[in-house]
């Protein structure tokens, strides 16, 4: 980094205290910034990072409700607008007891180079909130949803701010928030939300996107050192929407995915997991990942430990940020692994990234290897606006292209900045210039 840049982080820290995540996100991409910050000169006259580390706006509000016993339950809802210069903010929604304003933070900065690095109209933003819906009955979660849109609506819309899905938030979710959407605002703005069910604006290949975008991200970097996902054996962490969809990209690509996990353990299957009954599990029961375990032979379940442990040659972190540590980077290096391709934002810890870089290790950061699913909501409001639908085909194939288009876009921008085969620096690079060049040509704003 160089002295100007440590001490806009500085700034940062002291601005921000306590967003240990939103650091975090924000020293990584400072630490790719040092040879953009000597090319363009004009970007530090004009303060664009110290702009771009400040949200436009942030809204912090009261969700109160009331659970099945009758009582009033009270959380707090999130939304952080933080760029728009692009587009529209677009990014999702999570529910989950940890979440507070730093970790809002942190997904929306992501978010934001994210979104420019998938080449399409849109800006950056996420939200949420410490309900965990994990064990509420379908009542209480809309219940919940319903009183978080009535403060949330006003602040959101087709031209200002999309959101969608993330941890805790899916279809069910996003079915009660678009309802009440719809209700309090009396119009059918199909393109506020996306990650909606296919019968009522939705788009084919958003559910798998995030998953199958992270696969063909991974797929590209091996093909770019002449190798493929074909016989690899894989280890997935995490069993929810990224995880599923990236297990099932990768066994179409002939890997074997012998594990995945949730916050209770994991589980192994030498024969490579069966997705149907994994989606039964967790998508239609909405089940623990050791109810896997007990139904399918072979498979065995693990309460304790790590799943990084287990010897593979492509790991797919795809649970939750700082999952994976240096002791677990170390472990798989041991082991022999090839490659990382991130599926869920920030799962590496900065040391942990550190020792996969310097072992040689293909690694593909969130911010460009999960960048399908936005990408895909972006084709899902293309969809909204022109009143059609695609095909599965069509779309999935649209998805491929962008994943090709952004790694493309990282390598390029790796090999110009002097740091080639860096996804992490040909990702922060490429996403910054362009997010620059956009907030300088808008004036300061
Ligand atoms: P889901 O809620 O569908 O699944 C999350 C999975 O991660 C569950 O298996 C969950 O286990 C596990 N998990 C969550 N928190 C923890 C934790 N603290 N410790 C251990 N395991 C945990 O979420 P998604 O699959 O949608 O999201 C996963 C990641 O991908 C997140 O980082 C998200 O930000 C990122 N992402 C998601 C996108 C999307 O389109 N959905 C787009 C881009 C990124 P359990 O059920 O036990 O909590």
């Amino acid at each position: 980094m160089t002295p100007q840049l440590q001490e806009l982080y500085e700034v940062v820290l002291r601005r921000n205290p306590g967003e240990q995540e939103f650091h975090q996100a924000v020293l990584e991409v400072f630490e790719s910034l040092a040879p953009v910050a000597r090319k363009y000169p004009e970007f530090a006259q004009t303060k664009i990072l110290e702009r771009l580390c400040e949200p436009e706006r942030q809204i912090i509000f009261r969700v109160p409700w009331v659970n099945d016993r009758g009582e009033v339950e009270i959380n707090r809802g999130f939304r952080v607008e933080f760029s728009s210069v692009l587009g529209p903010y677009k990014g999702g929604l999570r529910f989950h007891p940890t979440v507070y304003l730093g970790t809002i933070k942190f997904l929306g900065f992501e978010q934001t180079f994210k979104n420019a690095l998938t080449g399409m109209p849109i800006g950056g933003g996420k939200g949420g909130s410490d309900f965990d819906p994990k064990g509420r009955s379908d009542r209480e979660v809309m219940t919940f949803c319903q009183s978080f849109m009535t403060e949330l609506y006003r602040h959101i819309g087709e031209y200002t701010d999309v959101p969608a899905g993330d941890i805790g938030v899916g279809a069910r979710e996003i079915g009660f928030l678009f309802g009440q959407y719809k209700r309090i605002t009396n119009r059918y703005e199909s393109g506020v939300l996306t990650g909606k069910g296919l019968g009522w604006g939705g788009s084919l290949v958003r559910k798998e996107a995030t998953g199958y975008g992270a696969v063909f991200f991974g797929d590209e970097m091996l093909h770019a050192r002449g190798d493929s996902f074909d016989g690899k054996r894989v280890v997935v962490s995490g069993s929810g929407n990224v995880a599923i969809y990236a297990a099932e990209k990768a066994q179409q690509l002939g890997a074997t995915v012998v594990a995945c996990s949730d916050s209770g353990g994991y589980v192994v299957d030498d024969a490579g997991l069966d997705l149907d009954l994994l989606k039964a599990v967790k998508e239609v029961e909405r089940g623990r990942i050791s109810s896997y375990a007990d139904r399918r032979a072979g498979a065995s379940f693990v309460a304790d430990g790590s799943i990084w442990n287990i010897e593979c040659d492509i790991a797919l972190p795809c649970a939750t940020e700082n999952e994976l540590d240096d002791q677990a980077a170390i472990t798989l290096v041991k082991n022999g692994v090839q490659a990382v391709v991130e599926g869920a934002n920030m799962p590496s810890t900065p040391a942990a990234t550190r020792i996969f870089l310097d072992a040689d290790v293909l690694f593909a950061p969130g911010k460009a290897a999960n960048a399908g699913g936005v990408a895909t909501s972006a084709l899902e409001m293309q969809q909204n606006a022109s009143r059609d639908r695609w095909t599965h085909e069509y779309t999935e194939e649209r998805l491929a292209g962008i994943m090709r288009g952004i790694h493309e876009r990282c390598a390029a921008s790796a090999d110009e900045y002097g740091a080639p085969g860096n996804y992490i620096v040909g990702a922060n690079t490429s996403s910054f210039v362009q997010l620059a060049e956009a907030t300088f040509a808008l004036g300061v704003i």
